[in-house]
């Protein structure tokens, strides 16, 4: 479905991606995990086309997205939910969800969308119209997923959505990850906490420093020994 191939990112001096290659099959959850500074979240914005790429190609259904406008690129069913929970502070949390569909013009269907956050986050539904800034943290986060989802992507990207979240609610989000998936999603999830993330990816990758240093599927990372010592806290 996602096909990265020898992408190259940099900041000015700064080279944030040296050269990477991903792969995303239809389905499947994918997980990208590194410390920080490791070139995670410039991964995504280059996909997205919120960050040009010097060098490289990202295949989407065979077509490339190097060059394409962001609007493009979410129009073919890509979305992105950025790190540190950007929601629209001062609009409520319905107005937030009803942003989230901005490329489509399918009324009627966007209610019944809408309809589906609430189901699969009950408590957006009870604080509809509340703003979104006066929501806690983890209400923002589960925001930012739900209005993610609002253009029906085919390929849904989040950016450390555990980010400062509470134990319990970190369980939430990787359970409503889980279900996002089960309804059919393909997720490339970006994460610091490597243990939950390598737990329920089909295939992860550990990039340092700008490069991929290992890959493999979820569970073999999760017992590789290097992740475990340098991303899991362990040996
Ligand atoms: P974190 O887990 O801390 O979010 P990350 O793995 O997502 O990190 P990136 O945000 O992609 O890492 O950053 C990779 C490198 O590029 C870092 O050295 C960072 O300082 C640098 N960088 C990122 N954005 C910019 C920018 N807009 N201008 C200059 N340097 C940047």
């Amino acid at each position: 479905m996602l096909s990265v191939k020898d992408l190259h990112v940099s900041y000015g001096g700064i080279r944030a991606l040296r050269g990477i290659n991903i792969n995303i099959e239809q389905n499947k959850i994918v997980t990208l995990i590194g410390a920080n500074g490791a070139g995670k979240s410039s991964a995504l914005r280059a996909i997205m086309g919120l960050v040009k790429a010097e060098k490289g190609s990202i295949k989407y259904d065979d077509r490339e997205l190097l060059g394409k406008s962001t609007k493009n690129i979410v129009k073919m069913g890509i979305s992105l939910v950025p790190e540190g929970r950007k929601v629209f502070s001062n609009l409520t949390v319905e107005e937030n969800l009803i942003l989230g569909a901005y490329t489509r013009n399918d009324k009627e269907t966007i209610k019944k969308d809408i309809e589906r956050q609430y189901e699969l986050f009950p408590r957006l539904k009870e604080r509809s119209w509340q703003k979104a800034g006066t929501l806690s943290g983890g209400e923002q986060q589960m925001l930012a997923v739900a209005r993610g989802l609002m253009i029906r992507p085919k390929l849904l990207m989040m950016d450390e959505p555990s980010l400062g979240l509470a134990p319990l609610l970190v369980k939430d989000i990787f359970e409503i990850i889980k279900e996002i998936h089960r309804q059919g999603n393909t997720i490339l999830l970006v994460e610091q906490n490597a243990k939950k993330a390598l737990e329920i990816a089909d295939y992860g990758y550990v990039l340092e420093t700008g490069q991929l240093i290992l890959e493999g599927e979820g569970k073999e990372l999760l017992n590789n020994p290097k992740v475990q010592e340098a991303y899991l806290g362990e040996m």
